[in-house]
């Protein structure tokens, strides 16, 4: 079995500790900071196999030169459409990467739209998704176009309901926040709000999520339903044609008004 656990970094930030039940290899995603990685790497005796980046922002990169001058033999893999300094695998769409001698596997899916090459690894259910989805909301869109972001997210949709989804920050209270906005009624996001409010308040992380989840309650996933076109239309001031669109004026929606 493949277990992920998260090492806060930052403010907040989780880089996610990947290794099997009972086994001494680790990979860690998108480590930003390496001092965190070093620490739970001692406490727990594990060996770093592995690093696996999912785009180009600093604060999940940093600390790939101080994690390679500790383990040289980790092997650092990344996105082939994104200039990163110290890859030495480049992916994309359809690769594959094998870590614990072959135990795991994870296939590449490119996902751009935050930035212009973002990949996420998906195996065994768990998905590591960056700063693409994330719990209650979806990353903005920096160096890639809302086009490229609507398609990818659209992309992870079509995942099967199950899948764990390990996003890179703790976003989601504010993410619901906004949600709720959108859909005021949705009873699964009162719900989801009330539970996440509880995890956030005795420090628990609220990620992974459930993919089943985030289509029940992320309205950037939720383009589709008539609720969510009519909160877009009503706040764009006019009939909106596509699900693309619809989700255009939900990202400028939450940029210009919510945070
Ligand atoms: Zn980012
Ligand atoms: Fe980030």
């Amino acid at each position: 079995m493949l277990l992920a656990s998260p090492i806060p970094a930052f403010d907040d930030n989780y880089i996610w500790l990947l290794r099997r039940e009972n086994g001494l290899r680790a990979a860690v995603v998108d480590p930003g900071d390496a001092a965190p990685v070093l620490d739970r790497l001692d406490r727990d005796a594990l060996e770093l196999e592995a690093i696996l980046i999912t785009h180009k922002h600093w604060d999940h990169i940093g600390g790939i030169p101080e994690l390679k001058a500790r383990w040289p033999d980790a092997v650092v893999y990344g996105p082939a459409n994104e200039p990163i300094k110290g890859l030495e695998v480049l992916l994309a769409e359809g690769d594959e990467v094998l870590l614990h001698a072959g135990d795991t596997c994870f296939k590449v899916l490119d996902v751009p739209g935050h930035t212009e090459g973002h990949i996420a690894y998906y195996g065994e259910t768990l998905l590591f998704c960056g700063d693409t989805l994330f719990a209650g909301g979806c990353g903005r869109v920096f160096n890639g176009t809302l086009a490229q972001l609507y398609h990818s997210l659209r992309k992870l949709a079509e995942l099967p309901a199950h899948t764990l989804v390990y996003c890179a920050h703790e976003y989601t209270l504010d993410n619901l926040g906004f949600a709720a906005w959108v859909e005021p009624g949705n009873e699964a996001l009162k719900a989801r709000l009330v539970a996440t409010r509880q995890y956030r308040e005795a420090g628990e992380p609220t990620v992974p999520s459930v993919l089943a989840l985030e289509m029940l309650t992320n309205p950037f996933l939720r383009v589709d339903e008539p609720t969510v076109r009519a909160a877009a239309e009503k706040w764009a001031g006019k009939p909106l044609e596509s699900g693309e669109e619809i989700f255009r004026a939900l990202r400028a929606w939450k940029d210009k008004e919510y945070d």
